[in-house]
C-alpha cells in the first residue's frame, strides 16, 4: 500500500459491470463497514467550481459544460472515442486527482476496515492502494442479463463495456478472496457476513502488530 497512514484495512473490491459491487458494498456497509466508490469520486472532482472541471473546460471549449454548469459527459466521451491523444490527456488530469481523492477518504475512514470499490480496480493499478482484492465472480451470461435488466442500456452497450473490461480470468488471478455471485441473493449475504468475520479477524492483527 502506499501513501496511506490509518491503521484501517483496506480491500479493493471489484467485478465487471452487473456482477453485485453495489449489491455487495451495502451489504457490508449494513455490516459495519465503510466504503470509498470510485464512480462517485470520479464525479466530484469534475464536480462544477473543481480544478478539473476549469482545465477541461480550458482544452475542450465551452460546449462541454452543459447549462446548469455541470459537465457534458456524453459530449466528453464521445469526444475521446474519437481522439486518442485527447483520452490521454483527459486520463493524465484526472487519475492522479481521483488516486488523491480516494486516499483522504480512504484514510479518514474510521471503521475496522474499508472497501474501495471500482469496476476498473485492476485495470487500473488501485489494487495498488488496497491491502487486499475481493473479486466478484458472475458468468457472462449472468453478467449480461442483470446487467440489462437494471439499466435501460442495450445488450450491444453492455457487450461493448464488458469488453473494455477485465475478463473472468483475468480479474480472478489477480483475486486474494472471491464472492460467488452466480446464486440467490440469500447466498451472496452469507458469503459477504464470512467474509465480513474474515476482514475483522485481519484488521485486528493490523491493529495488535502496530500497536
Ligand atoms: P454492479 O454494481 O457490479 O454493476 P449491481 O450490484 O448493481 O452490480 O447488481 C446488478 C443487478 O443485479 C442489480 O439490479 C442487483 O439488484 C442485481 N443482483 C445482484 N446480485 C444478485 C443476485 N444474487 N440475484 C439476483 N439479482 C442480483
Amino acid at each position: 500500500m502506499t501513501g496511506a497512514t490509518n491503521t484501517s484495512l483496506l480491500i479493493g473490491l471489484t467485478g465487471g459491470i452487473g456482477s453485485g459491487k453495489s449489491t455487495v458494498a451495502a451489504y457490508f456497509e449494513k455490516l459495519g463497514a465503510s466504503y470509498v466508490d470510485a464512480d462517485i469520486v470520479a464525479r466530484e472532482v469534475v464536480a462544477p467550481g473543481s480544478a478539473c472541471l476549469a482545465a477541461i473546460k480550458t482544452k475542450f471549449g465551452d460546449s462541454i459544460i452543459q447549462a446548469d454548469g455541470q459537465l457534458n459527459r456524453a459530449a466528453l466521451r464521445q469526444l475521446i472515442f474519437q481522439d486518442p491523444s485527447a483520452k490521454q490527456w483527459l486520463e493524465s488530469l484526472l487519475h492522479p486527482v481521483i488516486r488523491q481523492h480516494m486516499l483522504q477518504q480512504l484514510t479518514s475512514s474510521q471503521t475496522a476496515y474499508t472497501l474501495l470499490v471500482a469496476p476498473l480496480l485492476l485495470e487500473n493499478g488501485l489494487n495498488k492502494l488496497v491491502q487486499r482484492v475481493v473479486v466478484i465472480d458472475v458468468t457472462e451470461e449472468t453478467q449480461l442479463l442483470r446487467a440489462t435488466q437494471r439499466d435501460s442500456n442495450s445488450p450491444e452497450q453492455i457487450k461493448a463495456i464488458m469488453a473494455a473490461q477485465y475478463s473472468r480470468q483475468q480479474r480472478l488471478a489477480l483475486a486474494d478472496d472471491v464472492i460467488d455471485n452466480n446464486g440467490t441473493t440469500e447466498e451472496l449475504l452469507q458469503q459477504v457476513a464470512h467474509l465480513h468475520e474474515k476482514y475483522l479477524e485481519l484488521s485486528g492483527k493490523i491493529r495488535h502488530k502496530e500497536q
